[in-house]
């Protein structure tokens, strides 16, 4: 496959797969070992204490799942959920609606609550079923932390506080696959019971891990639950962590190393400084993106997202296009507009092992080809928006200083 070969690095701005830090590929380039002897299960008892505090939790379960974020979904669904249990999920984007896709095969009665893509979930009407639901039919609220297809991030907070208002029992599960290690994200003040991420987003590691922490409420739905599951099924991590051994079956080795250093850079970073750096890549896309004259997806500031920006193009230019000459010309790889929004946005994901410099270089690119397609850009408009506003935010880098 020589003809992908391309001088320099490939600037990676979709949203997840992301880029992997060389400490992480570094760690992870090593030999299989046995997993029953002792050093496997020590270093699992460390990545569990920690994942559980990038999920910020201290009372949460985590199952570091072989899988992706679609393995992690259905672990959270059948291990709390019984066939015919009635959920309400809300349909913002495409993920969103994979996810809602599997609830119903997996034979959930879904009460699925619809937005216009680019608007957050309409919590009125999530206000509306528990208000008429006295009876607490409904079993799960099942919403996406941040919609990677539109770059939408829906507000925790307040589905935390709808729930309460009510004192309504439904379980909080939350696809946090573009969010966690990235956006505010609080499993334990959200009451949030599962939450759920991929190893290729935020924690920059390769695909493989799915993570699923549950709360003790999950727990305890997950011995009554009737879902058919077996290997999703909790109940054999729980023998194992018992056992103090940890592995149901065989783990990757090598992704377990990588998630080791990941976690390590994470706290050297200080996972509120990650949070700022995504929070200064947001604003600065959104910047460049104004300054293009170009719309954001999101129709509303309080939906912005930091991790991805899905940026609308003219009707007479194919987003499609904009992601082919990217590649193809500039070594930059962009987001495609999935499903609804085909063709009408280009997504710039900005999430994970990136600094600032980086997105400059792929706001130029984006620029360029902009023009390459017709759009009457003017060459540098965005990037200088961007990076006056980052010259003045940039903190000194915190393990440097
Ligand atoms: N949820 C969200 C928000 C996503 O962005 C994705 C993938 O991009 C998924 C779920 C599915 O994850 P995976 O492709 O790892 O199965």
């Amino acid at each position: 496959m020589d003809y992908v070969n391309a001088p320099g690095r490939n600037h990676l701005f979709v949203p997840g797969p992301v880029n992997i830090p060389d400490q992480v590929i570094r760690a992870m380039s090593r030999n299989n070992e046995d997993y029953r002897s002792p050093a496997i299960p020590a270093l699992t008892k460390t990545l569990l204490e920690d994942v559980k505090k990038i999920f910020k939790t201290t009372t949460g379960t985590p199952f570091l799942i072989p899988t992706t974020g679609t393995g992690a979904w259905e672990s959270a669904l059948t291990n709390t959920l019984s066939p015919g249990d009635r959920i309400v999920s809300f349909v913002i984007g495409q993920f969103s609606l994979l996810w809602i896709d599997q609830q119903q095969r997996l034979k959930f009665n879904v009460d699925v609550v619809e937005s216009e893509w680019g608007r957050g979930a309409d919590l009125d009407v999530l206000e509306s079923k528990l208000a008429s639901d006295s009876a607490h039919t409904i079993k799960a609220i099942c919403i996406v932390h941040n919609e990677t297809a539109t770059g939408v991030t829906n507000n925790l907070a307040k589905v935390r506080q709808i729930l309460d208002a009510y004192q309504h029992p439904a379980l909080l599960l939350v696809d946090g696959v573009s969010s966690i290690c990235a956006l505010d994200f609080r499993m334990d003040e959200w009451g949030v019971d599962v939450a759920i991420t991929g190893s290729q987003k935020a924690l920059s590691l390769p695909t493989g891990i799915g993570f699923v922490v549950a709360s003790p409420k999950a727990i305890e739905a997950s011995k009554s639950a009737k879902s058919l599951r077996v290997f999703f099924d909790w109940s054999d991590y729980l023998k194992f962590y018992k056992m103090g051994t940890y592995w149901p079956y065989t783990p990757s080795i090598q992704l377990l190393y990588g998630l080791r250093a990941a976690l390590d850079l994470i706290f050297e970073e200080g996972l509120e400084n990650i949070i700022e750096r995504h929070a200064r890549l947001g604003k600065a896309t959104r910047l460049a993106v104004e300054a293009w004259g170009l719309k954001n997806c999101t129709q509303e500031e309080e939906w912005f997202s930091d991790t991805v920006t899905a940026v609308v193009v003219p009707p007479y230019i194919d987003g499609a296009e904009i992601v082919r000459r990217g590649w193809k010309r500039y070594n930059l790889s962009l987001g495609l507009g999935l499903n609804k929004v085909a063709g009408k946005v280009f997504r710039i994901g900005h999430l994970g092992n990136l600094n600032e410099l980086q997105l400059l270089g792929c706001l130029a690119g984006v620029e360029m080809i902009l023009k390459d397609v017709g759009y009457p850009v003017k060459l540098g408009s965005g990037v200088a928006a961007a990076s006056a506003y980052l010259q003045n935010n940039i903190p000194l880098i915190p393990s440097r200083i």
